[in-house]
């Protein structure tokens, strides 16, 4: 039995992550951490039998606790708990399946308990990639991506030698709003951007998939990841996510991973890599697929695909703007405090307020951070 922690377990890979661990039966849950969704995460306690759970704030913890008080369960909560989640059980690998910068602390006590990461939370690599990276090769656990164009990525250079890549070609599927102009999406609303084309996702991923800042977000991740800088990595725009990433080598040589969108078959492959089992679920059927388009990405219409390029040139602290102003803007559009075009308007206007901190520790993240969100409250 593989032992398994899932920061996140209550939300969309945290979920998906269990219906894995349930369809292959040799998966042990050892610990679970949600946010504040304590009936979802009883009703996961009660399946799978974890040691340890956490909520974040103790006001829930207490009530969990009261709730689940029949079964041998310790129940934690804040940021202790969250560390307590990926640490002291005896989990060999944590899926990090939870959303925004909080995850950094808790992924950073996991790699440092020897543990494995499966990798989904993005903020982690966006804007701690510079001490990620480096732990993983100091600690020597392994960061396997959950994300599916990083694992599609990954999949490409399974025996291949990475010094003969040339370059990455990340896929986006463009989102509900491809192929329209900037006059043309002055009055979307919270419900048009939650419709994504091809992929069921939690809401802020979903929204960052409109404004194409989780292409941007990605490919800052795909850079510390494969360890390619930014202008190897090109963003091929195919709308159906039936190509999911590719990689191109040094002889010309692409090669793409395919398959029908189902975020279990990479989560399946982190969990049991280097191992392949049987998904069950939709196959690819290239009697109906006739055809597989590309474009180029819009960057004068989706500027927050642009600013992820400058915020990547820019370095040092500039991702984490880049990244903290995005989630606050979202935050404030999916509260219908904001239109959808000044997502990207925020970024910028926080990017441009910045001065960079190169190489910056985890508290200057996180003061960062906090630097943005003031700015962002003082003026919006
Ligand atoms: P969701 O919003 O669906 O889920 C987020 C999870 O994080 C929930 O379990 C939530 O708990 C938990 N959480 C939030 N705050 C805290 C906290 N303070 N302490 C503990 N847990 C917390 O997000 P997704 O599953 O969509 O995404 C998770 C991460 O994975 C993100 O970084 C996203 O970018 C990335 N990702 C997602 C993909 C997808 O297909 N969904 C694809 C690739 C990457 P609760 O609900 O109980 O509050």
């Amino acid at each position: 039995m593989k032992k398994i922690a899932i920061l996140g377990s209550t939300g969309s890979i945290g979920t998906q992550t269990l219906e894995v661990a349930r369809n292959n039966g040799d998966l042990e849950i050892v610990s679970l951490a949600a946010g504040s969704n304590i009936e979802r995460l009883e009703a996961q306690i009660r399946e799978f039998r974890p040691k340890t759970a956490a909520v974040w704030s103790e006001e829930k913890a207490r009530a969990l606790r009261a709730a689940v008080q029949d079964l041998d369960v310790r129940i934690v909560s804040g940021m202790e708990g969250l560390i307590e989640v990926c640490t002291a059980s005896e989990a060999e690998i944590v899926v990090t399946a939870i959303v925004g910068m909080i995850g950094i602390v808790p992924t950073i006590a996991a790699m440092k308990a020897g543990k494995d990461i499966a990798l989904a939370n993005k903020e982690t690599l966006v804007t701690a990639g510079h001490i990620i990276i480096p732990l993983a090769e100091e600690t020597g656990v392994k960061i396997l991506p959950v994300d599916s164009e990083h694992s599609a990525i990954f999949q490409c250079l399974n025996g291949e030698n990475r010094k003969e890549l040339k370059k990455i070609l990340l896929t986006a599927s463009g989102g509900p709003f491809r192929g329209r102009k900037r006059e043309e999406l002055v009055d979307i609303q919270v419900e048009d951007a939650l419709k994504h084309p091809n992929w069921a996702m939690g809401r802020k991923i979903t929204i960052d998939s409109s404004t194409l800042v989780n292409k941007g977000l990605e490919m800052m991740e795909a850079r510390w990841l494969f360890g390619v800088e930014p202008k190897d990595i090109q963003i091929v725009v195919q709308p159906k996510s039936i190509i999911h990433s590719m990689v191109e080598f040094v002889d010309g040589a692409v090669i793409a991973q395919l398959g029908t969108p189902d975020m279990k078959l990479p989560i399946q492959y982190a969990l049991y890599y280097p191992e392949r089992r049987y998904l069950p679920g939709e196959r690819l059927d290239f009697e109906t697929l006739t055809q597989i388009t590309f474009e180029k990405p819009d960057m004068e219409t989706f500027t927050g695909l642009k600013l992820a390029f400058d915020a990547a040139a820019a370095g040092g602290s500039m991702p984490t703007v880049y990244n903290a102003a995005n989630e606050k803007a979202v935050a404030l559009f999916l509260d219908r405090k904001i239109g959808w075009l000044e997502i990207p308007e925020i970024i910028g206007k926080s990017m441009e307020a910045h001065k960079v901190i190169p190489n910056p520790t985890v508290d200057e993240i996180l003061e960062t951070e906090k630097a943005v969100y003031e700015f962002i409250e003082s003026r919006w």
